[in-house]
């Protein structure tokens, strides 16, 4: 049903990125991976996937202008990239808030603004936004990533309602904890900020917030994603998919 499409996932060198790249391509999708990491791991993956690759860094606006520019037109934007920094606020070093805004906020911002006209010109689109649990509530000692979560929701609402009468959506999916390389860099800097063991902030930090007491699959969100680049879902438009093991019901 996605054959012929192309989709630009970013951030898809890991985690959910490539969980999504993976499911999109299973659906006949032609898909233009990004982000960082080792040059003969991600040329494994465009060998597996048949998948191109495009290694803007997206906290440049520059360059993410060329990478937009260099794929041309593309049906499905995926605006997964993201890190994480954990710190008290009054410790959080300025260049990691800085970061953190570019990658999981502004960044969506400029690869949407050049992916509209294409897809305004073919009558269809999908934009897709990995924000988090995090887009609706908040955590302590992640100042930076709570406002740039909140904020991509907020951008998401906005473009949705823009486009509404085009035939292109813009969603969110914001999951709880994904067992991926961003939930396992952020334990130390937890452990330190709370003064708490690996064991403690695995259970009494991250599983405490799911009542499933289970990490979210990568692959379930994937499969979020291709749902909402399906025909089925050409009515759902501004609205922002919790996948949290119920942690957002609470
Ligand atoms: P991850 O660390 O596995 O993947 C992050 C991806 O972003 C990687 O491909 C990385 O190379 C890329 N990236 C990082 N800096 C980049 C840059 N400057 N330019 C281009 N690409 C860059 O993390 P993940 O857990 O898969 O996170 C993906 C998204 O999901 C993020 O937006 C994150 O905030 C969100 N999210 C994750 C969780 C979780 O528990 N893992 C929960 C909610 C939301």
């Amino acid at each position: 049903m996605l054959k012929n499409k192309r989709a630009l996932v970013t951030g898809s060198t890991s985690g959910i990125g490539l969980a999504i790249a993976r499911a999109l391509v299973a659906e006949g999708v032609q898909v233009i991976l990004n982000g960082l990491g080792d040059a003969d791991a991600i040329s494994a993956l465009c060998d597996e996937l048949g998948a191109t690759y495009q290694g803007a860094n997206l906290m440049d606006a520059g360059a993410i202008a060329a990478m937009m520019a260099e794929i041309g037109p593309i049906d499905i934007l995926v605006n997964n990239a993201g890190m994480q920094h954990v710190a008290p606020v009054e410790a959080f070093p300025p260049e990691k808030w800085d970061a953190i805004i570019a990658l999981n906020l502004t960044a969506a911002f400029h690869t949407t603004r050049a992916a509209v006209p294409g897809m305004k010109a073919k009558g269809w689109g999908r934009i897709i936004n990995t924000a988090s649990a995090h887009s609706a509530v908040a955590s302590p000692f992640k100042s930076a990533y709570v406002a740039a979560k909140h904020g991509l929701d907020g951008f998401t609402k906005t473009v949705a309602l823009e486009l509404a009468t085009c035939g292109i959506t813009a969603n969110c999916i914001s999951p709880g904890y994904v067992w991926t390389p961003l939930v396992e860099g952020q334990i130390p800097d937890t452990m330190a900020a709370r003064g708490m063991t690996r064991d403690q902030v695995m259970n009494d930090i991250l599983l405490a917030k799911q009542p499933t007491k289970q990490f979210i699959q990568p692959d379930d969100v994937a499969a979020l994603a291709v749902f909402l680049c399906s025909d089925a879902a050409r009515g759902i438009t501004g609205a922002n998919y919790a996948i949290d093991g119920g942690w957002t019901a609470e």
